[in-house]
């Protein structure tokens, strides 16, 4: 199954969503809202639409990491702006193929999966998609195997009880889990926790982080799965006691409120 565009989340990570420095969602709404009104009046030719891809590039924020690739042809696909997806695909410009105006080529942008197509679960990848609902988190989340299952496997240390889908129809339990969730949205920028999910290993296989507790004289964290994939190391801005303390209250939060959703 395709992670990218499931029911009721989607993903715009590999497109380039998250290089740039500010991540907040109204920032990113706004630069995807951008675009999408740019494109919208272009022809559907691969003249008109390199063109305009160029000069949305112009007006772009700098990269982060300016060896990754940000594709302005990345938009909303909806008018309610819930979903986020390719505007060059023919799905969306009603035929033409025009991804060859992007980064990357079409052939490219067709066959890509990125690893969570195969480390994820059909199981794991929809408690991320009901769990987080948007553009926004579910591709943080989504890309991130072990932050997911670590977050997973701490709610269920503190309830003694894996989490399954139907927990999530019981919507405190659904909010207490997002809000775990959701200290992928919190890091500072550029942070390992953010872009975590993309150290594979040569092989594309998955490269464990760790925090170096020694080297910055503090004790190991209970927690220490999910701070590590959060990036909860000094060295990628984040402050770790304040995070600690954050996913201790935030798993608290999920085991009071998963009682009634047993
Ligand atoms: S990062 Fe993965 S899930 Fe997200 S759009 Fe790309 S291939 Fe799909
Ligand atoms: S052209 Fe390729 S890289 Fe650009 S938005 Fe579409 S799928 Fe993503």
């Amino acid at each position: 199954m395709h992670r990218c565009q499931v029911a009721g989340a989607s993903c715009g990570a590999c497109c380039g969503l998250y290089n740039r420095r500010d991540l907040r969602r109204p920032a990113l709404r706004a630069e995807l809202r951008r675009r999408t009104r740019a494109l919208a009046a272009v022809p559907r030719t691969p003249e008109a639409f390199r063109a305009a891809a160029a000069r949305l590039a112009e007006e772009t924020p700098a990269p982060l990491f300016p060896s990754v690739r940000v594709c302005m042809l990345l938009g909303f696909l909806d008018e309610g702006e819930t979903r986020v997806g390719c505007l060059a695909h023919p799905a969306q410009t009603g035929g033409a193929d025009l991804r060859d105006c992007g980064v990357y080529d079409a052939s490219i942008c067709a066959s890509f999966l990125c690893p969570s197509h195969a480390w994820l679960s059909e199981e794991e990848a929809a408690l991320a998609a009901a769990a987080t609902g948007d553009f926004h988190l579910y591709g943080l989340v989504v890309t991130d195997v072990p932050f997911l299952r670590a977050a997973l496997a701490g709610v269920a240390a503190r309830t003694g009880s894996r989490v399954l889908l139907r927990h999530l129809d019981h919507a405190p339990f659904r909010a207490a889990l997002r809000r775990l969730l959701a200290l992928k949205e919190e890091l500072a920028p550029g942070s390992d926790g953010l872009f975590g999910a993309f150290r594979a290993g040569a092989a594309g296989e998955e490269v464990p982080r760790r925090i170096d507790y020694a080297a910055i004289g503090a004790r190991p964290s209970p927690y220490d799965e999910i701070l590590t994939c959060v990036g909860a190391d000094p060295r990628s801005g984040n402050d770790l006691d304040r995070l600690e303390a954050e996913v201790a209250r935030r798993l608290d939060a999920c085991a009071t409120a998963f009682a009634p959703a047993r």
